[in-house]
Parts: structure tokens; C-alpha cells; sequence
């Protein structure tokens, strides 16, 4: 329905369809092949060949973090072929643009620098310890916040908030936020001499 609705608003004949969709993709068959509890059902779904048989043309199906960064990049010209992204929602998702490609890896999860340690005592979402994900993602700044102050906050915006109008457990909550992320990106850069990382979220 959607499909048909854009095209109709565009007015245009569709020729191919892309789907960003969150979790493990297997973008080859257009298959999910793990997702978080919130999309109940969905690991499995072959999401691609469904969509494919209802709209009659070729569908892609990418993570929405790459699809993310694959846009960005597109958007940014071919000056920028080797470029990190890092997504900051719920968690943290990452991407990597190689040669002006998406990387995948053998898994299908090249670039989920989320899940790296090191950068607290924390535990994760994913149930490891110390990720990025701990103290970067949207859900753990208004969480770490919550533990430092006492104070229950409903996201990462009521602590953006408090930190630009100067509270300063908010603002040690974005200090400790953009220290992992900027060190996380340096490690990355580093490793793979990335000239540029595209933070979104
Ligand atoms: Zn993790």
C-alpha cells in the first residue's frame, strides 16, 4: 500500500523497490535473520521475495543502518568512498562504505562497532559487557542519567535538554556519550583509514 501510495504521489512507474529494515539482514535473499523483540515474528520473514510478489518488480532489503549510511553517501558524491556511519537510537547500529560499496562481512554484520568493548563496566543490551552501546545509545544516555541523579527522565532529549540549559549531570552524561563515540571512530578510522564517519540518529 505504501509503494503504490508514493508512486501515485510521484507520479511515477516503479522500478525497483529498497527496504531498510532494523536487525541481521541477509541481503543476498532478502531474509531477516534476526531481529530484536520489539518486531515479533520478524526473524526468518523473507521480507524481500513477499514484497517482490505484491509490487511485481526487484526489491532490495539492507539493515537500516546501512541503508542509512548508503544514502548519505550517495548524497555526499563520490568523493567520499570509504566512509564509517553510526546510527544512535535505541542502541547503537553501525555501517561501513568501502570503494564505494556497502561492506558486509561474512555475517552480515561488518560495521556493528556498537557491540565493541571497552568503554564502560556496564551491561549490555546484547547481554556482553562494556559496548559502546552502554553509554552512546539514546536509551543509555537517558539511562545513565537516570542512575547518576535519581531523577527518571522519558528519553535522551529531556537530558539534551537539561544539559543546553546547563545541568551538569546531563552535560557529564553527553561527555561520557561523545568520548565513547569519538574514540569508536577514531579505532575505526584508524584501522581502515576512513576519512570521514556519519553520525545520525
Ligand atoms: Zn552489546
Amino acid at each position: 500500500g505504501l509503494v503504490a501510495r508514493l508512486a501515485a504521489e510521484a507520479g511515477v512507474a516503479v522500478a525497483a523497490v529498497g527496504v531498510g529494515a532494523a536487525g541481521v539482514i541477509d541481503h543476498e535473499s532478502g531474509t531477516i535473520r534476526a531481529a530484536s523483540a520489539l518486531f515479533a515474528d520478524w526473524a526468518g520473514f523473507p521480507l524481500g521475495p513477499e514484497l517482490a510478489q505484491r509490487v511485481g518488480v526487484p526489491v532490495r532489503v539492507e539493515n537500516d543502518v546501512n541503508a542509512f549510511l548508503l544514502g548519505e553517501a550517495a548524497a555526499a558524491g563520490p568523493s567520499v568512498p570509504d566512509v564509517l556511519g553510526v546510527m544512535l537510537g535505541t542502541g547503537v547500529g553501525g555501517a561501513l562504505v568501502i570503494g564505494g560499496e556497502l561492506h558486509h562481512g561474512p555475517h552480515g554484520a561488518a560495521g556493528e562497532i556498537g557491540h565493541t568493548p571497552g568503554y564502560s563496566d556496564l551491561v549490555c543490551t546484547c547481554g556482553q559487557t562494556g559496548h559502546l552501546e552502554t553509554l552512546a545509545s539514546g536509551t543509555s544516555i537517558a539511562r545513565r542519567f537516570e542512575e547518576r541523579t535519581g531523577r527518571p527522565v522519558n528519553d535522551a532529549r529531556e537530558v539534551a535538554e537539561a544539559a543546553r540549559a546547563g545541568d551538569a549531570d546531563a552535560r557529564a552524561v553527553f561527555d561520557a556519550a561523545g568520548r565513547a563515540l569519538a574514540l569508536a571512530c577514531a579505532s575505526a578510522a584508524t584501522l581502515l583509514d576512513l576519512p570521514i564517519a556519519i553520525v545520525g540518529g
